[in-house]
């Protein structure tokens, strides 16, 4: 819990969240979890989990049934735009529609209201970091998976978001696109979620994971700690990662 003397609010605050589809079992059911700023998490657990659904819950893309999310201890709205959130889909092929490239990563700042100038200065910047430059006047139609990947990525990232989630970011991505967004969010300062099955991914990115079972979190510690207990892994329907073995 917060204390005087460490004012800063947690990036991320979900206290007894509970979600389920209309009318179906409970995905999610009462689970809590706090993130702090710059935190890098990985969220894993068998196909189904609810991984996505936490995920679209947390960007106010779906409304709890149940519980609350506070954002930067702010309560989460759901339905409002927030460009601080950024969520990477698992298919990037459903976040590009523009007809170049430029337009495609201009389109979250351009909706912020930003000026021209911005934009440009956004777009250049968030394409050098994502190593797009020479892509900008393609039409991202055309890009193979780990480039329209890259482009989604700096889109999100032209929007300066203080929190960014990844769901399943490597399941369309071959070995050297894989490598490139490893090392991207390496380097990457601000608050970080992924969920992947990709478990030696999570091992190279992520410093802390939480394992999600029956709706709720089963396990939450270090990486290494969680990935690296075979009993536990294997009772979640996962498995130990071959670099830990
Ligand atoms: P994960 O990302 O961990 O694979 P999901 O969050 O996608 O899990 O799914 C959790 C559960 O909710 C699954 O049983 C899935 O079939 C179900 N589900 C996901 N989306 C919908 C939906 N739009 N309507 C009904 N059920 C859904």
């Amino acid at each position: 819990e917060e204390t005087i003397l460490s004012p800063e609010p947690k990036a991320i605050t979900v206290r007894e969240l509970c979600f389920a589809y209309g009318g179906q079992a409970p995905v999610l059911d009462s689970l809590s979890l706090q993130v702090a700023p710059g935190e890098r998490l990985g969220i894993i657990g068998h196909n189904g989990c609810g991984k996505t659904t936490l995920f679209l819950l947390l960007c106010g893309l779906l409304k709890p049934s149940a519980g609350t999310i506070e954002l930067w201890g702010s309560p989460l709205q759901p339905g409002k735009f927030l460009p601080e959130v950024g969520l990477l889909f698992q298919n990037p092929t459903d976040q590009l529609f523009a007809t170049s490239v430029w337009d495609d990563i201009a389109f979250g700042p351009q909706n912020m209201g930003l000026s021209a100038e911005t934009v440009a200065q956004r777009v250049t910047q968030a394409a050098q970091l994502t190593g797009v430059t020479a892509l900008l006047e393609r039409l991202p139609h055309h890009l193979s998976g780990g480039e329209k990947q890259m482009v989604a990525i700096a889109g999100l990232l032209a929007m300066a978001p203080k929190i960014f989630f990844c769901d399943e970011p490597t399941a369309s991505l071959d070995i050297r696109a894989r490598r490139q967004l490893i090392n991207f969010l390496g380097q990457f300062q601000e608050t970080l979620l992924i969920s992947s099955h990709d478990l030696e991914f999570v091992l190279e990115v992520c410093d802390r994971v939480i394992v999600i079972d029956q709706g709720q979190i089963v396990a939450d510690g270090g990486a290494e700690e969680i990935m690296g207990n075979q009993t536990l892994m294997v009772s979640h329907g996962l498995e130990k990662p071959y670099s830990l073995r």
